[in-house]
């Protein structure tokens, strides 16, 4: 008896210690890359601290933080997109983080701007280009070299795009926006509706798949999707990457549009110190590596080498990218969403 309640005593003292030592981070992420599950696995292997992650979009993300308020769980936000990033930091929804390791390896072009006592709302982890994919047999290079010529009447019939109110379309309208001004813009966006292949539909990959099958001849994708295509061993890939030429259009103007893959700290975070711990680790040199190798981006942390054999090919080992402020776009995104409200771009 006696051993009995002395094992039982010795039992709640060891499940109260484990309780005691586990931590746990609570994630809202807007990535959504299976690849991904590698670098979260790597973190609770190096530091023991769990990760509960709740999936859902850029949108879904910030709605849920404000509907949840005080009483929110979350602890770090995970975006895709700057202007979305931005977003988050305007709406008060992010607290800003003081760590000397992020502003070493970020540079300030790929972070929120910092409030007055040294602190930044938000960093940016990885980059993707938004770039020109073409059917090789019936699209000419030069007529699809910059994003202007995709609302050229040459290329009626011929665009396949995703939903213009999509976070990756705002953010390159926005920017676009602000190279054309406002109302060449507005023509700009008329001629790519004139020049839809069909209504837009579906992801990246599928108006790459499109172009493939000769449904489209010109198509608009983030890098990563394209790269993933050209490292995958499937026959049917490969068959679409033969058949698609790509460009990274604006090389002689502006350059191409990039955006952000990001995170932050949730405003109400039980666990900031755990949290900035986490960001700390995306932005080190394996964490660096996974993005760049695992899901085909670029990694933004000084000093990391990129070895990865689709974006050597793809750019031809570098290409010039916008360099106008990210907040910027950020605010430029209601006046595109009204504008494609205008010219019927769904
Ligand atoms: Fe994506």
């Amino acid at each position: 008896m006696k051993t009995r309640i002395a094992l039982a005593c010795l039992l709640s003292i060891v499940s109260a210690t484990t309780l005691a030592q586990e931590q746990v981070l609570n994630i809202y992420s807007a990535r959504h890359y299976p690849t991904d599950e590698a670098l979260y696995a790597n973190f609770t292997k190096a530091t023991g601290i769990k990760l509960n992650r709740v999936d859902a979009d850029d949108a879904g993300i910030l709605a849920r933080l404000k509907a949840e308020g005080a009483a929110s769980p979350a602890d770090i936000i995970l975006l895709v997109d700057a202007s979305r990033l931005w977003r988050g930091e305007t709406d008060g929804l992010f607290q800003p983080i003081k760590s000397k390791l992020l502003d070493d390896a970020i540079p300030a072009q790929y972070r929120g701007k910092a409030n007055a006592n040294g602190e930044t709302p938000w960093y940016g982890f990885s980059t993707r280009a938004r770039v020109i994919v073409y059917d090789k047999l019936k699209v000419k290079k030069e007529d699809v070299d910059t994003y202007e010529e995709l609302g050229d009447p040459k290329n009626t019939g011929k665009l396949c795009i995703r939903s213009g109110s999509h976070p990756y379309n705002l953010s390159l309208f926005g920017s676009v926006t602000e190279h054309m001004g406002e109302a060449a813009a507005e023509q700009w966006l008329k001629g790519m509706v004139a020049n839809m292949a069909r209504a837009p539909k579906g992801g990246d990959t599928d108006q790459i798949k499109a172009v493939a099958s000769g449904e489209c001849g010109i198509a608009v994708s983030n890098s990563y999707y394209l790269a993933r295509l050209m490292r995958s061993t499937k026959p049917e890939d490969q068959t679409v990457i033969e058949r698609v030429g790509v460009v990274f259009p604006n090389q002689s103007t502006w350059g191409t549009h990039v955006n952000i893959a990001g995170g932050a700290v949730a405003k109400n975070a039980k666990n900031p110190a755990n949290a900035i711990k986490f960001l700390e680790y995306l932005a080190s040199a394996s964490a660096q590596d996974h993005f760049a190798n695992g899901n085909n981006e670029w990694p933004v942390a000084k000093g990391v080498k990129i070895n990865n054999p689709a974006l050597q090919a793809m750019t031809g080992g570098s290409f010039k990218s916008e360099t106008i402020p990210i907040s910027v776009v950020g605010m430029n995104q209601v006046k595109v969403q009204q504008m494609l409200d205008r010219v019927g771009f769904k």
